[in-house]
Protein backbone atom coordinates (compact mmCIF):
# COMPACT_ATOMS: atom_id res chain seq x y z
CA UNK A 1 0.00 0.00 0.00
CA UNK A 2 1.51 3.30 -1.02
CA UNK A 3 2.67 5.62 1.66
CA UNK A 4 0.77 8.80 -0.77
CA UNK A 5 -2.87 6.88 -0.33
CA UNK A 6 -5.51 9.19 -0.22
CA UNK A 7 -7.53 6.90 1.72
CA UNK A 8 -6.75 3.33 3.03
CA UNK A 9 -8.53 0.06 4.31
CA UNK A 10 -7.17 -2.17 6.33
CA UNK A 11 -9.08 -5.75 6.88
CA UNK A 12 -12.47 -4.02 7.53
CA UNK A 13 -15.39 -6.09 9.27
CA UNK A 14 -18.64 -5.77 9.48
CA UNK A 15 -21.02 -7.96 11.30
CA UNK A 16 -24.64 -7.20 11.85
CA UNK A 17 -26.98 -9.18 14.14
CA UNK A 18 -30.58 -9.39 13.95
CA UNK A 19 -32.25 -11.72 16.84
CA UNK A 20 -30.46 -14.98 16.13
CA UNK A 21 -29.02 -14.25 12.48
CA UNK A 22 -25.72 -12.58 11.85
CA UNK A 23 -24.55 -11.17 8.61
CA UNK A 24 -20.90 -11.29 7.70
CA UNK A 25 -21.01 -8.06 5.55
CA UNK A 26 -17.47 -7.12 5.05
CA UNK A 27 -14.92 -10.43 5.83
CA UNK A 28 -11.56 -8.72 5.73
CA UNK A 29 -11.47 -6.02 3.20
CA UNK A 30 -8.40 -4.05 2.40
CA UNK A 31 -7.49 -1.43 0.00
CA UNK A 32 -6.19 1.67 -0.99
CA UNK A 33 -6.63 4.95 -3.35
CA UNK A 34 -3.86 6.85 -4.67
CA UNK A 35 -3.77 10.41 -6.11
CA UNK A 36 -5.22 10.73 -9.31
CA UNK A 37 -7.18 7.32 -9.42
CA UNK A 38 -10.37 6.34 -10.00
CA UNK A 39 -10.98 2.83 -8.86
CA UNK A 40 -14.65 0.95 -9.49
CA UNK A 41 -16.28 -1.42 -6.95
CA UNK A 42 -18.71 -4.15 -8.79
CA UNK A 43 -20.51 -7.41 -7.53
CA UNK A 44 -23.77 -8.42 -6.84
CA UNK A 45 -27.03 -7.39 -4.52
CA UNK A 46 -26.14 -7.83 -0.44
CA UNK A 47 -22.11 -8.82 -1.39
CA UNK A 48 -21.59 -5.73 0.81
CA UNK A 49 -21.02 -2.55 -1.29
CA UNK A 50 -22.69 0.18 0.34
CA UNK A 51 -21.46 -1.24 3.84
CA UNK A 52 -18.39 -0.66 2.21
CA UNK A 53 -18.82 2.93 1.01
CA UNK A 54 -19.92 3.82 4.47
CA UNK A 55 -16.94 2.25 6.61
CA UNK A 56 -14.66 3.88 4.68
CA UNK A 57 -16.66 7.32 4.54
CA UNK A 58 -16.81 7.23 8.32
CA UNK A 59 -20.59 6.91 8.18
CA UNK A 60 -20.60 3.44 9.68
CA UNK A 61 -17.55 2.07 11.78
CA UNK A 62 -16.14 -1.49 11.14
CA UNK A 63 -16.24 -4.08 13.93
CA UNK A 64 -12.72 -4.75 12.85
CA UNK A 65 -9.63 -3.41 10.70
CA UNK A 66 -9.29 0.42 10.30
CA UNK A 67 -9.34 3.33 7.73
CA UNK A 68 -7.17 6.27 7.19
CA UNK A 69 -8.07 9.14 5.56
CA UNK A 70 -4.72 11.44 3.96
CA UNK A 71 -2.90 9.16 6.19
CA UNK A 72 -5.03 9.50 9.32
CA UNK A 73 -6.54 7.05 11.04
CA UNK A 74 -10.19 7.07 11.64
CA UNK A 75 -11.55 4.26 12.62
CA UNK A 76 -12.76 4.41 16.65
CA UNK A 77 -11.74 7.85 16.85
CA UNK A 78 -14.48 10.17 18.60
CA UNK A 79 -17.06 11.06 16.15
CA UNK A 80 -16.05 15.04 16.46
CA UNK A 81 -12.91 13.81 14.65
CA UNK A 82 -14.49 11.76 12.43
CA UNK A 83 -17.00 14.36 10.64
CA UNK A 84 -13.59 16.90 10.53
CA UNK A 85 -12.04 14.35 8.33
CA UNK A 86 -14.93 13.87 6.20
CA UNK A 87 -16.04 17.55 5.94
CA UNK A 88 -12.03 18.64 5.50
CA UNK A 89 -11.15 15.42 2.64
CA UNK A 90 -14.33 13.39 1.66
CA UNK A 91 -17.31 13.97 -0.99
CA UNK A 92 -19.91 11.60 -0.56
CA UNK A 93 -22.53 10.86 -2.82
CA UNK A 94 -24.69 7.93 -1.55
CA UNK A 95 -27.53 6.33 -3.19
CA UNK A 96 -30.08 8.71 -1.95
CA UNK A 97 -30.81 11.23 0.48
CA UNK A 98 -27.81 13.81 -0.29
CA UNK A 99 -30.19 16.94 -0.06
CA UNK A 100 -31.67 18.13 2.74
CA UNK A 101 -35.00 18.53 1.53
CA UNK A 102 -36.14 21.84 3.25
CA UNK A 103 -33.01 24.06 2.01
CA UNK A 104 -32.94 24.67 -2.04
CA UNK A 105 -30.24 23.39 -3.83
CA UNK A 106 -27.82 26.26 -3.38
CA UNK A 107 -28.28 26.43 0.65
CA UNK A 108 -27.50 22.59 0.38
CA UNK A 109 -24.06 23.89 -0.96
CA UNK A 110 -23.65 26.41 1.05
CA UNK A 111 -24.23 24.53 4.42
CA UNK A 112 -21.97 22.34 3.12
CA UNK A 113 -19.41 24.83 2.63
CA UNK A 114 -19.84 26.07 6.04
CA UNK A 115 -19.19 22.78 7.49
CA UNK A 116 -16.14 22.67 5.78
CA UNK A 117 -15.10 26.09 6.86
CA UNK A 118 -14.52 26.85 2.79
CA UNK A 119 -15.38 29.96 0.56
CA UNK A 120 -19.22 30.58 -0.18
CA UNK A 121 -18.30 31.81 -3.76
CA UNK A 122 -17.79 30.99 -6.18
CA UNK A 123 -17.09 27.21 -6.00
CA UNK A 124 -20.80 26.70 -5.77
CA UNK A 125 -21.84 28.42 -8.92
CA UNK A 126 -19.03 26.25 -10.77
CA UNK A 127 -19.63 23.16 -8.82
CA UNK A 128 -23.25 23.04 -10.37
CA UNK A 129 -22.72 24.56 -13.65
CA UNK A 130 -20.44 21.73 -14.03
CA UNK A 131 -23.24 19.24 -13.71
CA UNK A 132 -25.38 21.39 -15.79
CA UNK A 133 -27.66 22.30 -13.13
CA UNK A 134 -26.45 26.01 -12.26
CA UNK A 135 -30.16 27.16 -13.87
CA UNK A 136 -32.03 24.77 -10.71
CA UNK A 137 -29.65 26.41 -7.57
CA UNK A 138 -32.96 28.00 -6.28
CA UNK A 139 -35.11 25.03 -6.67
CA UNK A 140 -36.22 22.86 -3.81
CA UNK A 141 -34.55 19.28 -4.11
CA UNK A 142 -38.85 17.85 -4.65
CA UNK A 143 -38.58 19.64 -8.17
CA UNK A 144 -35.79 18.23 -9.81
CA UNK A 145 -35.72 15.30 -11.98
CA UNK A 146 -33.75 12.27 -10.75
CA UNK A 147 -31.17 12.95 -13.76
CA UNK A 148 -30.80 16.37 -12.08
CA UNK A 149 -30.96 15.48 -8.62
CA UNK A 150 -28.28 13.09 -9.00
CA UNK A 151 -26.07 15.70 -10.48
CA UNK A 152 -27.14 18.32 -7.79
CA UNK A 153 -26.15 15.86 -5.19
CA UNK A 154 -22.29 15.12 -7.26
CA UNK A 155 -22.36 18.81 -6.80
CA UNK A 156 -22.65 18.71 -3.53
CA UNK A 157 -20.28 16.09 -2.70
CA UNK A 158 -17.47 17.62 -4.95
CA UNK A 159 -18.04 21.79 -4.20
CA UNK A 160 -15.33 21.53 -1.37
CA UNK A 161 -12.82 19.73 -4.31
CA UNK A 162 -12.33 16.92 -1.59
CA UNK A 163 -9.02 14.89 -2.31
CA UNK A 164 -11.34 11.79 -1.81
CA UNK A 165 -15.16 11.50 -3.60
CA UNK A 166 -16.73 8.14 -2.63
CA UNK A 167 -19.96 7.47 -4.70
CA UNK A 168 -23.08 4.56 -4.40
CA UNK A 169 -24.16 3.64 -7.45
CA UNK A 170 -24.56 7.23 -9.33
CA UNK A 171 -25.33 6.68 -12.38
CA UNK A 172 -27.67 4.22 -10.68
CA UNK A 173 -31.27 5.90 -12.23
CA UNK A 174 -29.73 8.56 -14.34
CA UNK A 175 -30.38 8.90 -18.14
CA UNK A 176 -27.36 8.92 -20.35
CA UNK A 177 -26.92 12.47 -20.63
CA UNK A 178 -26.71 12.63 -17.21
CA UNK A 179 -23.72 9.45 -16.95
CA UNK A 180 -21.99 11.35 -19.16
CA UNK A 181 -21.92 14.41 -17.09
CA UNK A 182 -21.29 12.15 -13.91
CA UNK A 183 -18.16 10.17 -16.08
CA UNK A 184 -16.71 13.85 -17.31
CA UNK A 185 -16.53 14.86 -13.54
CA UNK A 186 -14.39 11.69 -12.45
CA UNK A 187 -11.99 12.53 -15.28
CA UNK A 188 -11.68 15.86 -14.48
CA UNK A 189 -11.16 15.19 -10.87
CA UNK A 190 -8.87 12.62 -11.50
CA UNK A 191 -6.63 14.89 -13.95
CA UNK A 192 -6.32 17.50 -11.20
CA UNK A 193 -5.13 14.80 -8.55
CA UNK A 194 -8.62 13.59 -6.80
CA UNK A 195 -9.03 10.17 -5.46
CA UNK A 196 -12.80 8.45 -6.55
CA UNK A 197 -13.76 5.64 -5.20
CA UNK A 198 -17.72 4.36 -7.19
CA UNK A 199 -19.35 1.55 -6.16
CA UNK A 200 -21.69 0.58 -9.91
CA UNK A 201 -23.63 -1.27 -12.26
CA UNK A 202 -22.31 0.63 -15.22
CA UNK A 203 -20.26 -0.93 -17.54
CA UNK A 204 -19.10 2.90 -18.93
CA UNK A 205 -18.23 3.92 -15.36
CA UNK A 206 -16.16 0.52 -14.48
CA UNK A 207 -14.42 0.78 -18.71
CA UNK A 208 -13.06 4.57 -17.51
CA UNK A 209 -12.04 3.34 -13.77
CA UNK A 210 -8.13 2.62 -13.72
CA UNK A 211 -9.34 -0.75 -11.60
CA UNK A 212 -12.09 -2.71 -11.27
CA UNK A 213 -12.57 -4.65 -7.55
CA UNK A 214 -14.90 -7.36 -7.30
CA UNK A 215 -17.08 -7.79 -4.00
CA UNK A 216 -18.35 -11.27 -3.68
CA UNK A 217 -19.66 -12.38 0.28
CA UNK A 218 -18.05 -9.67 1.78
CA UNK A 219 -14.68 -10.04 0.67
CA UNK A 220 -12.37 -8.57 -3.07
CA UNK A 221 -11.91 -10.98 -5.87
CA UNK A 222 -8.40 -11.64 -6.78
CA UNK A 223 -7.65 -10.02 -9.96
P1 LIG B 1 -24.82 -4.07 -1.43
O1 LIG B 1 -24.65 -2.58 -1.30
O2 LIG B 1 -23.66 -4.73 -2.12
O3 LIG B 1 -26.11 -4.45 -2.05
P2 LIG B 1 -25.03 -4.00 1.48
O4 LIG B 1 -23.73 -3.48 1.96
O5 LIG B 1 -26.17 -3.06 1.47
O6 LIG B 1 -24.82 -4.70 0.05
O7 LIG B 1 -25.46 -5.24 2.39
C1 LIG B 1 -24.56 -6.32 2.65
C2 LIG B 1 -25.26 -7.33 3.57
O8 LIG B 1 -25.48 -6.76 4.85
C3 LIG B 1 -26.64 -7.75 3.07
O9 LIG B 1 -26.82 -9.11 3.41
C4 LIG B 1 -27.56 -6.86 3.85
O10 LIG B 1 -28.82 -7.46 4.00
C5 LIG B 1 -26.85 -6.71 5.17
N1 LIG B 1 -27.12 -5.42 5.84
C6 LIG B 1 -26.80 -4.19 5.35
N2 LIG B 1 -27.15 -3.22 6.21
C7 LIG B 1 -27.70 -3.86 7.28
C8 LIG B 1 -28.26 -3.41 8.52
N3 LIG B 1 -28.29 -2.12 8.84
N4 LIG B 1 -28.73 -4.36 9.37
C9 LIG B 1 -28.69 -5.67 9.06
N5 LIG B 1 -28.16 -6.15 7.92
C10 LIG B 1 -27.68 -5.27 7.03
MG1 LIG C 1 -25.81 -1.00 -2.04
Amino acid sequence: MGLNARLQAHELYRFYHAGEDETLALRGVSLSLLPGETVAIVGPSGSGKSTLINCLAGLDEPDGGWVEVMGQRMTRRPEAMRSRLRAQHIGILLQSGNLFEHLTIDDNLALAQFLAGTQRTPRANAALAAVGVASRARAMPAQLSGGELARAGLALATVNQPAILVADEPTGEVDSASEAVVLELFRERARNGGANLVVTHSDAVAAMADRVLRLVDGRLQDG
